[in-house]
C-alpha cells in the first residue's frame, strides 16, 4: 500500500487533514502528518528532519506520495528527500494535488491498493468535484480523464439504485462506494440517472464525486467481469443500508436511548478498538459446479454415496475436536449437520436426477440444497432462517468431494465484521485485512491464534463468544467491541452512533502514540526498554519498521509452513527471511525456528493423533523428532546471518538437554553451508522461550549456554495454570498478569541475572499496557508486540519510572489473583 505524507506549517492543520482522510481511508492506512516546529514561540513552519522521519515511517515498496500545503513545506520536503538513500528516492512522489482534498483522494485510492501513479492522479483530481458542484469548469491538471472504455470480459449485471442518504454519493458514503466496488474482479461503471452525468469509473472516488449525486437521486451500475453479479449485490445492499450513513436517532426526553451493550453477546476481549459493520460470515469460495451430464449413472450415484460417507466422518471428526474444547453444547450444531446428510427430500431429488436423467450429481446435489436452503430463508422465524447457511455449508463440504478442486481460502462477500467459528493460521493466509473492520469468533482465548492475528492487524476482535454469533444473519448490522469482548447484533442508531465515538477516540489515541512512535522508549528516570514486534506474516515486518519497532522480537516462521502441501525449500525460506531482515533495515531479527505440531498440524507431516497436542510433539519437540526440517530451516538462517543480524531462537524448550542437541544442529547447518562454499556469519546468537514452567524454574542453567531468553507468556500461561489458551471456557483464567505467572518470570530474570543474559517478553503480555509496568518493574529490558501495539508500548514505557514499576511489580508478586493485579496496575 502506497504511503501518504502530509507536511504543513500547521501541526494542527497536518493533524486535521490526516484525520479526515483516515476517515475516508479507514484507519490502516499508512498516513504520517507532520506539521509545525518544535518552538514554543515559533510553531509555524516545517522542518526538514521531520518531513524525513514521517517518510521514513510512512515508508513502503510501493512508494510514498507527499502532500504539502504552501512554500518551504515544498523546500523542506525536497531537503528531506535529498536525506534519504538514493534508492529510496525513486519512490516517493512530491504532489502538486490540493492538500486537504488530495489527502482525501489519495487515502481512498491507496487503501484500494492502487499504484502510487494513480494514487497522485486521485489527489490531483480531487477538486473537480467541488469545482463541478459550484458551477465551474476544471482547467485541464484539475479535470479528471474520463472513465476509460471497460476492458473487462465476461458476465455483466446491472441495477438501479436509490440514494437516500443525505449527503448524497459524496465523502463517505462515497468512499464506502468505491471501496465495495473495487473489492470485486469486474469492472463497475456508475450513472447519475437523474441527471445524466456519467458515466464513471466506479473505482475513482473523484470520478463518482462529480456525477454530483445527491439524496433523492438515482444511480445507474452496470458490472461487467467475472464478479459482475457479487459486485452490483453487494452495492444494492450498501445502498439499502445507506451507504453506511444511519440516521441519526431522533432525540427526545420521553425515549432515551437504550444504553451500550444491551442484547450484546458477551466473549472475551481480543483486540482493542470498536468496529460496526455488517456481519460476514467465513466462507469457503464459490465451487465451479459441472454440467455436463454422466454416461454411467448407477457409478456416478455410487460416488455421491461416497461423497456423503466421507462428509460424515469429517462432521464427526469436527464434533470431537470441538466438544474436547468447548463441550458437547458447542459441538452439537455439527450433529445437525450431519442429519442433513440423511434428509430424503435433500436426497430423493438427486437419485431422481442421478439415476433417471443422468445429471452430474454435483449438479443435482447444488440445486436440491439451493432449493431446500431458499425454502428456509422464507421462514419467519430468524432462527430456522439461519439454518439455510448450516445447510449450504454442509452442501459445499460434499461439493468439494464430489469435484476435483482442492477449495481455495475462505472468503468473505464482502468488507464487514468477520464472523466465524475459529481462525486457523491457514484460514487467515488467504485473508484480505483490508476488508475486515472487526472479527468476531464462536471459540478460542484470548491468546488463541485468532486473538494473535487480530491484535498483528490492528484489527478490533472480540473471541469466544459462542455459537450464537453463527446464526446472525449475513449483512446485519453489528458492532465489536474489542476492549470489552463483546459483538452486539443489529444496534440501535444510538448504539451505533456511540460505537463509532469511541472507535475515532480510540484511533486518535492511536494516532498519537504514533507520531512519538520513532523515538526510543526510555523511562522517566532514564532506562531504555527495547520495543520489538512480533511478526506473522512477511507484511508484518514493513509495519513493524514504520511502527517503530527497534527489531524484531519474535519471527513466527509458521507463516512459510504452514496452508501449502509441501515443505518450503531452503532457497525459499532464505529468500523470506532475507525479505523481513531487510524490511528491518539493519535492525536485528529474533527468528523463533518452527513451531508447529500440537494443534498446528502439517498436513505434508504425518503425525500420530495425541490425546493432548499441547502436551505432544510441538515446537522443538518436533524439530528435534524430524532433524531435516530443523537442519534445513537453519541452513537457510545461517545464510541469511552471513548478511544481517539474525538471532535464532528456539520454541517449547523443556529441557536443557533439547537445547543442546538444537544448537549442535546449528553447528551442523553452519558446517553443511561452509562445505557447499557458501558465507556464514561469525557466530549467531541463540536464545530459548521461556513457555514451558520447567524452563523458567531452570533458567540459572540455560543462562550458562545460550545468549537471551524471551519469554512466551501465552504458553506460560497456559502450562502454569493449566487452562488451554484457545479454550473460551477458561479464558478468564488463562491471564497472564496472575502472580503465579509472574513469579516464573521473576525466577527467568533472576536466573539470567548472574550471566547478563537479556531477558525479554514475546507473548501477548507485552503489548498490553497494564501489564507493560508490571514487567519493566520485574526486570524484563525488551517486550515484543504486534506491530499495531508497539507505539503503545513505548508510550505506556516513557510513563514509568523504574523504581515506581520496581515497586508495583513487588506489589502485584504479593497479590493472589490476576484480577487483583489489573485492578492495582490500572489504579492511576
Ligand atoms: C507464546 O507462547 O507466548 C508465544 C509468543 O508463542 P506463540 O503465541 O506463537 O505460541
Ligand atoms: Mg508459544
Amino acid at each position: 500500500m502506497v504511503g501518504i505524507v502530509l507536511v504543513s506549517h500547521s501541526h494542527r492543520l497536518a493533524q486535521g487533514a490526516a484525520e479526515l482522510a483516515r476517515e475516508m481511508g479507514g484507519p490502516d492506512i499508512h498516513l504520517e502528518p507532520v506539521g509545525g516546529l518544535d518552538l514554543p514561540d515559533h510553531p509555524i513552519g516545517t522542518d526538514a528532519v521531520l518531513v524525513q522521519q514521517a517518510i521514513e515511517r510512512a515508508w513502503s515498496q510501493d512508494g510514498v506520495l507527499v502532500l504539502m500545503d504552501l512554500g518551504s513545506a515544498l523546500l523542506s520536503a525536497e531537503m528531506a528527500i535529498e536525506m534519504l538513500p538514493t534508492e529510496r528516492r525513486e519512490r516517493i512522489l512530491l504532489c502538486e494535488a490540493p492538500f486537504v482534498e488530495g489527502a482525501v483522494a489519495a487515502a481512498v485510492a491507496a487503501r484500494l491498493d492502487r499504484p502510487l501513479g494513480e494514487v497522485a492522479d486521485e489527489a490531483r483530481g480531487a477538486l473537480a468535484a467541488k469545482i463541478a458542484h459550484l458551477g465551474g469548469t476544471p482547467r485541464a491538471e484539475e479535470a479528471i480523464a474520463p472513465a476509460p472504455e471497460p476492458t473487462a470480459q465476461g458476465p455483466s449485471a446491472t441495477a438501479e439504485l436509490a440514494v437516500e442518504n443525505p449527503l448524497g454519493l459524496h465523502a463517505r458514503p462515497a468512499a464506502r462506494f468505491v471501496q465495495t466496488a473495487s473489492s470485486f474482479d469486474a469492472d463497475v461503471r456508475v450513472t447519475n440517472l437523474t441527471t445524466g452525468r456519467g458515466p464513471a469509473s466506479a473505482r475513482s472516488l473523484n470520478q463518482v464525486a462529480t456525477l454530483g449525486v445527491l439524496q433523492g437521486h438515482r444511480i445507474g451500475v452496470r458490472a461487467v467481469g467475472p464478479q459482475a453479479a457479487e459486485a452490483v449485490d453487494a452495492l444494492r445492499e450498501l445502498a439499502e443500508q445507506r451507504f453506511g450513513d444511519e440516521p441519526e436517532p431522533p432525540v427526545t426526553a420521553a425515549t432515551p436511548p437504550p444504553p451500550v451493550g444491551e442484547g450484546a453477546i458477551a466473549g472475551t476481549a481480543a483486540s482493542p478498538g470498536v468496529a460496526v459493520g455488517p456481519a460476514r460470515h467465513f466462507r469457503p469460495p464459490e465451487i465451479p459446479i459441472p454440467s455436463d451430464p454422466v454416461v454411467d449413472r448407477e457409478r456416478a450415484w455410487s460416488r455421491f454415496e461416497d461423497a456423503l460417507g466421507e462428509v460424515r466422518t469429517e462432521l464427526e471428526r469436527t464434533r470431537a475436536s470441538v466438544a474436547s474444547r468447548a463441550g458437547d453444547q458447542s459441538a452439537a450444531i455439527f450433529e445437525a449437520h450431519a442429519l442433513f446428510l440423511q434428509d430424503e427430500d435433500l436426497l430423493a431429488p438427486v437419485r431422481t436426477a442421478v439415476l433417471e436423467q443422468g445429471t452430474n450429481p454435483a449438479r443435482a446435489w447444488w440445486d436440491s440444497v439451493r432449493a431446500a436452503a431458499a425454502g428456509w430463508r422464507e421462514l419467519d422465524d430468524p432462527y430456522l432462517r439461519a439454518r439455510a447457511a448450516d445447510l449450504e455449508a454442509v452442501g459445499r463440504q460434499v461439493l468439494s468431494h464430489l469435484v476435483d478442486v482442492t477449495p481455495g481460502p475462505p472468503v468473505l462477500s464482502g468488507p464487514g465484521v468477520l464472523l466465524a467459528p475459529d481462525l486457523t493460521p491457514s484460514d487467515t493466509a488467504g485473508l484480505d485485512p483490508a476488508s475486515v473492520l472487526g472479527i468476531g469468533t464462536a471459540y478460542g482465548g484470548p491468546t488463541s491464534h485468532t486473538a494473535v492475528l487480530a491484535r498483528s492487524l490492528g484489527i478490533p476482535a472480540a473471541v469466544g463468544l459462542g455459537a450464537t454469533v453463527l446464526q446472525i444473519e449475513e449483512g446485519v448490522t453489528v458492532v465489536v467491541d474489542g476492549d470489552a469482548g463483546t459483538l452486539a447484533p443489529e444496534p440501535t442508531p444510538a448504539e451505533i452512533s456511540q460505537a463509532r465515538t469511541r472507535g475515532k477516540r480510540f484511533r486518535a489515541l492511536e494516532a498519537q502514540a504514533r507520531l512519538e512512535a520513532a523515538r526510543p522508549a526510555v523511562t522517566r528516570d532514564g532506562t531504555r526498554i527495547e520495543v520489538v514486534a512480533n511478526v506473522g506474516r512477511p507484511d508484518d515486518a514493513v509495519a513493524a519498521a514504520q511502527a517503530g519497532a527497534e527489531g524484531v522480537g519474535l519471527l513466527r516462521t509458521e507463516f512459510l509452513f504452514l496452508g501449502r502441501t509441501t515443505m518450503p525449500s531452503e532457497e525459499e525460506q532464505e529468500q523470506a527471511y532475507r525479505a523481513v531482515a531487510e524490511a528491518l533495515g539493519g535492525r536485528p531479527v529474533i527468528v523463533r525456528t518452527l513451531d508447529v505440531g500440537g494443534d498446528k498440524p502439517l498436513p505434508y507431516v504425518p503425525m500420530a493423533q495425541e490425546a493432548n497436542p499441547f502436551l505432544g510433539v510441538r515446537g522443538l519437540r518436533l524439530g528435534l523428532a524430524r532433524p531435516e526440517i530443523l537442519l534445513t530451516q537453519l541452513r537457510a538462517l545461517v545464510r541469511t546471518a552471513a548478511d544481517h543480524p539474525i538471532f535464532v531462537m528456539f520454541p517449547m524448550v523443556t529441557t536443557l538437554q533439547e537445547l543442546r542437541s538444537a544448537k549442535e544442529l546449528l553447528r551442523q547447518a553452519g558446517d553443511g553451508v561452509r562445505a557447499s562454499g557458501g558465507a556464514t556469519p561469525e557466530r549467531i546468537p541463540v536464545g530459548v522461550m521461556v513457555e514451558v514452567p520447567a524452563a523458567a524454574l531452570q533458567a540459572g542453567s540455560f543462562a550458562d549456554e545460550v545468549d537471551f531468553f524471551s519469554i512466551g507468556t501465552n504458553d506460560l500461561t497456559q502450562y502454569a495454570l493449566a487452562a488451554e489458551r484457545g479454550n473460551e471456557h477458561v479464558a478468564e483464567l488463562a491471564d497472564g498478569l496472575h502472580p503465579a505467572v509472574l513469579k516464573l518470570i521473576a525466577m527467568t530474570v533472576e536466573g539470567a541475572a548472574p550471566q547478563e543474559r537479556m531477558v525479554g517478553v514475546c507473548g501477548e503480555l507485552a503489548g498490553d499496557p497494564v501489564a507493560v509496568p508490571i514487567l519493566v518493574g520485574l526486570g524484563v529490558t525488551e517486550l515484543s508486540a504486534s506491530p499495531p501495539a508497539v507505539p503503545r508500548v513505548k508510550r505506556a514505557v516513557r510513563e514509568l519510572t523504574l523504581e515506581e514499576a520496581r515497586a508495583l511489580a513487588r506489589e502485584a508478586l504479593s497479590r493472589t489473583s490476576a484480577a487483583e493485579v489489573r485492578a492495582l496496575s490500572a489504579r492511576p
